[in-house]
């Protein structure tokens, strides 16, 4: 049983010569077991730096986070369990789609090589890479690197499950396709999973709760029932 919960979470970023940013400014949260959140928000609003401190990407400037009742902000990233698909979060160009999906489960424990295949193919199958499998990073459209990065998030079996704007590259088809994916994907392993994203149909279609941020704090949480609803 592995929920989330932020508490009283804060981040400012200062650089010398300019003004202090408050990027996160006191976030509270409880995520239950398997529950996903759909995290909403104007661009600048502190999603990104969120996600980023959950991870272990970026400090924290105050508060704390348990992932199972556990305190996580001294451990490194790779000690967290976390796993993340990011916009911005690089592939190994030398390596096949195959190899770096196989690299994110070899940094975790020692898995034999059967087991690694095994779970490549699978993953792949699940989110749609089968036939990309020999491919190179740069040789893939946007989408497909975005199906890439969600699998090797997933291939991981992390505690959590952080998604910043995962479908946003696909076309309306694969994105159908791949949010329904998702939602069996996140019911069968029950992942606790937040999922930043623009789109209201997602959002919808996935969470089961709503949190909408603004300037840095939590300014609505509820059901997506309740967040579209309300006037
Ligand atoms: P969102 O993901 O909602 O667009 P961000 O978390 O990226 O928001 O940004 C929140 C605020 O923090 C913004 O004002 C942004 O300019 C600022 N910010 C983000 N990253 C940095 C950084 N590395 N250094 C300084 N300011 C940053
Ligand atoms: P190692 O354990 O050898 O350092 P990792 O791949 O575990 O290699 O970690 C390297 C960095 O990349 C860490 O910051 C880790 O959090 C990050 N990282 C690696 N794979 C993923 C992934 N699938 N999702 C998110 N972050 C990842």
């Amino acid at each position: 049983m592995t929920g989330l919960e932020l508490r009283e979470l804060r981040k400012t970023y200062r650089s010398r010569g300019r003004p202090s940013v408050d990027a996160v400014r006191g976030i509270d949260l409880n995520l239950r077991s398997g529950e996903l959140l759909g995290l909403l928000g104007p661009s600048g609003c502190g999603k990104s730096t969120t996600l980023r401190m959950i991870a272990g990407l970026e400090s924290v400037t105050g508060g704390d986070i348990l992932v199972g009742g556990a305190s996580v902000v001294e451990r490194p990233a790779q000690q967290r369990n976390i796993g993340v698909a990011f916009e911005n979060y690089a592939l190994y160009p030398p390596l096949s789609v195959a190899e770096n999906l196989a690299f994110g489960l070899k940094a975790r424990r020692k898995a034999a090589r059967g087991d690694v295949d095994r779970k490549v193919k699978e993953i792949a199958e699940r989110v749609g890479l089968t036939d990309l499998l020999d491919a190179r990073p740069a040789g893939l459209s946007s989408g497909q690197k975005q199906r890439v990065s969600l699998a090797r998030a997933l291939i991981r079996e992390p505690d959590v499950l952080l998604l910043d704007e995962p479908l946003s590259h696909l076309d309306a088809a694969q994105r159908d396709t791949t949010r329904r994916e998702l939602k069996r994907i996140q019911k069968d392993l029950g992942h606790t999973t937040i999922l930043v994203t623009h789109d209201q149909e997602e959002a919808l279609s996935l969470a089961d709760r709503i949190a909408v941020m603004k300037d840095g704090v939590i300014q609505q949480l509820g059901t997506p029932y309740q967040i579209y609803d309300s006037p």
